[in-house]
């Protein structure tokens, strides 16, 4: 059985310092907004690990872009949400970066879709992290995006 509120919170964590390691003056608020439950979910913990940590990067990376680009009262901030329901658990990683355009959310479950340069994306770890939730765990991931504003990851997972 796994805690996927210290999940949650040990990957966010993760993520920050890989970035940080490669830029130190790269500075970002964590805003971790986990529901206390003594729910334990049957999951692969490796494997929500790995979904949690690409989607983590990706909102790292959509706010650091978008700070180079900024003027300096952007504060990039990535939030970490979890939520109880009767049967299922709700996890949302919401980002203030870059965002996308409907056309970019379209493509963005496609194996191989990047926008990145080459060398900083492979374009494959929304399309596992899919697998993953999806045929994986029996769950759902859906994404909402505004160019500009941000973006948010909404994952479903059944408890059983
Ligand atoms: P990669 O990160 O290697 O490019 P992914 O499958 O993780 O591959 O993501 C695919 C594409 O989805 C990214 O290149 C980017 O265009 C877009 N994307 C994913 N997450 C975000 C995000 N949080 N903000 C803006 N764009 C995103
Ligand atoms: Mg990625």
């Amino acid at each position: 059985p796994t805690d996927l509120n210290a999940l949650c919170d040990e990957y966010l964590r993760l993520a920050y310092h890989g970035l940080r390691a490669k830029d130190k003056s790269f500075n970002c608020q964590l805003v971790t907004n986990v529901e206390p439950s003594s729910q334990r979910l049957n999951v692969v913990p490796q494997e929500i690990g790995r979904v949690l940590l690409n989607l983590f990067n990706n909102a790292f990376y959509a706010v650091h872009q978008k700070q180079k680009e900024c003027p300096d009262d952007y504060q990039p901030t990535v939030t970490v949400k979890t939520k109880y329901l009767d049967n299922q658990v709700e996890i949302r990683v919401v980002d203030n970066g870059l965002g996308m355009t409907e056309a970019v959310q379209q493509k963005i479950f496609q194996p191989f879709f990047t926008t990145k340069p080459s060398g900083e994306g492979t374009g494959l770890g929304l399309s596992l992290s899919y697998d993953i939730i999806t045929k994986g765990h029996g769950g759902t991931m859906h994404v909402e995006s505004e160019p500009g504003k941000g973006t948010e990851f909404i994952i479903r997972l059944p408890i059983a």
